[in-house]
């Protein structure tokens, strides 16, 4: 979600419990950050040969039970077992056999109320719309060759290019040639192919080159119904429910426990299979519901940040805000990117509005993480949607990210001054020719590290180096939110033609993909998606969201583009530095003197294990020609009139593109690219 808008619209349906709802009563927060705390791995629920424990973590509870049904809804209880109170403000029962294949939710008692069931907060596996969770063996989960299943290897996170997908919007098109549209399943099926016979599917993320495919909500959220999936309901999952279990209508059978665990599984093993990682989006900041959250219903108030007159606070926009700086909310986080890590593999957390959350728990999300798989990678959103009790100097803000080892933040600087500012759909920027933005193109080329040519001052967003080093940043141009690329260019640059509109696209995605830190795009850019024009796009239907993957013959030089670009930059650690410090010395923009619209700069590599020694890059944003000085020799030329090869242009010969340096050309509206080949 972004920053500073009407986020509570994307919250899905349940929720939106506006101002006028009084909360469930709780005790004060400074009650509250008393309560004892359960450290033990053994909440929720266990099994073992001949028997099952149940075991819940409700601190303030006057009684607990837990009921076992025979099926996942519409059915009474088999059985209602009474909790006795345990350490730590837990609650245990059990029973003398194995449960597997029942279903069970838990009850308490608070304040003379029984409240009303919940599947608990640590319900690993759960039938229809989560209402009731599961006892699986999750073994029998694990698709053939888990144990031996790896992701790639990352050294740095600014190694990775990061592709952000929504199920829906991957697979559902007729074009797509997908038989599982909308699944899991979507992304375990090789050979797929559009009507004209270009690559779907994991072939073309394969074809693209990206690294890790980053996906949109993919735990069990509220807003689609589950048992009415042929109505094709779309949302974009910002609803969370079972933190702990995959979505259910992205699996082939909700109702069936295993089925969608397992389908989750095949699709991160398919894409291990092809050296690609799997990122999560996860959603820890806020729940669907208030008072009928699994946290509220299992302890009251507990999970959640307040008003001082004890009302939900709300940062989220979405009508609460949970609170990581509490003991067992901290815990919670972390154990449960530490589940997902560990059980599904998962290569990697996108935490959504991560500034809710403590730079504490935030460093103890990354300490755990890495310590489970190293190359695992962390970004999140450095903003809140609005107003937190939580300290400004204790969350995790873009501003403080230099405090978070091992996480990065979004780049707002460069998204917005490449294309202009997100929240006015006709506002330019600098690859759509709008002059103001060089200073803060710079900020994001060198990835907002200090650097003795940018001028900070000048700084469209931030006005200071809040990084530390590149593997802070996440670069991107578009995402979900707001217009995808395709239609802010097309709301911005009235009268164009769609040649044009690609044009300025492959300027800006140039500029994301040479600069410093990591390169992110939104799915489908590769070949020109649109969203028709709608920018919040959370629950629209298909025919806003789905790609059309028709699209990818008719915008083939497109495609074609975006690969060359990250293979180029796959290809050369020059625009992957480690350091602030490689940054500033290696790093050198042209003064161009008052010369708007246009950035320039060498990257010197020699040394570095790159088949490149140095590397000059200009960006001209305006739609007529400038020029640039380079030094005399031999360059080839890389990117130049809005084409560009990995390896250098080639003439109609298949000769290599070379020039000699001088006074050269940028096209307009276009970036060149030249190189020196190590020697
Ligand atoms: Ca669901």
């Amino acid at each position: 979600m972004n920053v500073f808008k009407l986020g509570a619209l994307l919250c899905g349906v349940a929720s939106m419990p506006g101002a006028m709802e009084a909360a469930l009563p709780h005790s004060p927060d400074a009650v509250l950050d008393t309560l004892p705390v359960y450290r033990g791995n053994d909440l929720e629920l266990t099994v073992n040969h001949s028997s099952t424990t149940f075991r819940l973590w409700s601190p303030e509870a006057e009684a607990a039970r837990v009921m076992i049904y025979p099926t996942d809804r519409n059915s009474s209880a088999a059985d209602t077992l009474n909790m006795s109170p345990s350490v730590d403000g837990t609650w245990v029962a059990s029973v003398d056999r194995r449960l597997t294949g029942w279903f069970y939710t838990f009850a308490v008692k608070y304040r003379g109320v029984w409240l009303d069931e919940t599947p608990g907060i640590w319900a690993k596996a759960a039938g229809t719309n989560g209402e009731r969770a599961a006892i699986i063996d999750m073994k029998s989960t694990d698709p053939e060759g888990w144990d031996a299943d790896r992701g790639p290897v990352v050294a740095s996170i600014n190694d990775a290019v990061i592709y952000e997908m929504h199920h829906r919007d991957f697979s559902i098109h007729p074009s797509s040639g997908i038989v599982h549209k909308g699944k899991f399943l979507a992304l375990t099926e090789a050979g797929t192919a559009t009507p004209e016979g270009e690559k779907t599917g994991i072939d073309h993320l394969e074809e693209l080159g990206v690294t890790h495919v980053h996906i949109l909500p993919s735990y069990d959220y509220n807003s689609v119904d589950e048992a009415n999936l042929p109505s094709n309901q779309y949302n974009w999952g910002y609803d969370p429910w079972n933190y702990n279990v995959p979505e259910g209508s992205y699996a082939t059978d909700p109702a069936a426990p295993d089925v969608r665990i397992r389908e989750f599984k095949e699709m991160v093993k398919s894409l291990h299979d092809r050296g690609i990682g799997v990122v999560m989006d996860v959603v820890y900041n806020h729940t669907a519901n208030n008072d009928n959250s699994n946290f509220s219903l299992t302890a009251p108030g507990y999970f959640y940040r307040h008003n001082p007159d004890g009302t939900y606070s709300d940062a989220s926009g979405c009508g609460n805000e949970t609170a990581s700086d509490r003991a067992m909310m901290r815990e919670y986080i972390v154990n449960s990117v530490a589940y997902w890590a560990r059980e599904y593999h998962i290569d990697g957390f996108r935490f959504d509005l991560m500034a809710i959350h403590d730079i504490e728990t935030m460093n103890a999300v990354a300490d755990t993480l890495r310590s489970i798989n190293p190359s695992i990678v962390i970004y999140g959103e450095g903003w809140t949607a609005g107003a937190s009790p939580l300290p400004a100097e204790r969350r995790a803000l873009k501003e403080n990210v230099a405090l978070m080892d091992g996480v990065a933040v979004f780049s707002d600087d460069i998204r917005d001054a490449v294309k202009g500012h997100y929240s006015d759909a006709s506002d330019r920027g600098f690859a759509t020719g709008k002059p103001g933005s060089e200073e803060t193109v710079k900020i994001g080329i060198v990835a907002s590290t200090a650097h003795p040519q940018v001028d900070y001052s000048k700084g469209n967003n931030s006005r200071v180096a809040y990084a530390t080093s590149p593997r802070q940043i996440i670069n991107y141009v578009s995402c979900h939110d707001d217009l995808s690329l395709t239609d802010k260019l097309a709301a911005s640059m009235p009268g164009s033609t769609e040649a044009e509109r690609q044009r300025a696209a492959r300027l800006a995605q140039t500029i994301v993909f040479t600069s410093q830190g990591t390169p992110f795009m939104f799915a489908g850019e590769e070949v020109f998606r649109d969203k028709k024009g709608v920018h919040n796009s959370y629950k629209s239907p298909d025919s806003i969201n789905a790609i059309d993957w028709s699209l990818k013959s008719s915008n083939r030089p497109q495609f074609d583009y975006y690969r060359e670009l990250i293979a180029m930059r796959r290809n050369h650690p020059a625009f992957r530095l480690g350091s602030a410090g490689e940054i500033a010395r290696r790093l050198r923009f042209d003064d161009n003197g008052s010369n708007p619209l246009l950035v320039s700069y060498t990257i010197d590599a020699s040394g570095l294990p790159d088949s490149w020694s140095k590397i000059r890059v200009a960006f001209n944003g305006s739609d007529e020609p400038q020029t640039i000085k380079v030094a005399k020799g031999r360059w080839i030329v890389v990117a130049d009139d809005g084409h560009l090869r990995a390896d250098g242009l080639a003439d109609e010969n298949g000769e290599a593109v070379t020039t000699r340096g001088g006074t050269l050309t940028v096209a307009p509206r276009s970036a060149l690219i030249l190189a020196q080949p190590a020697k």
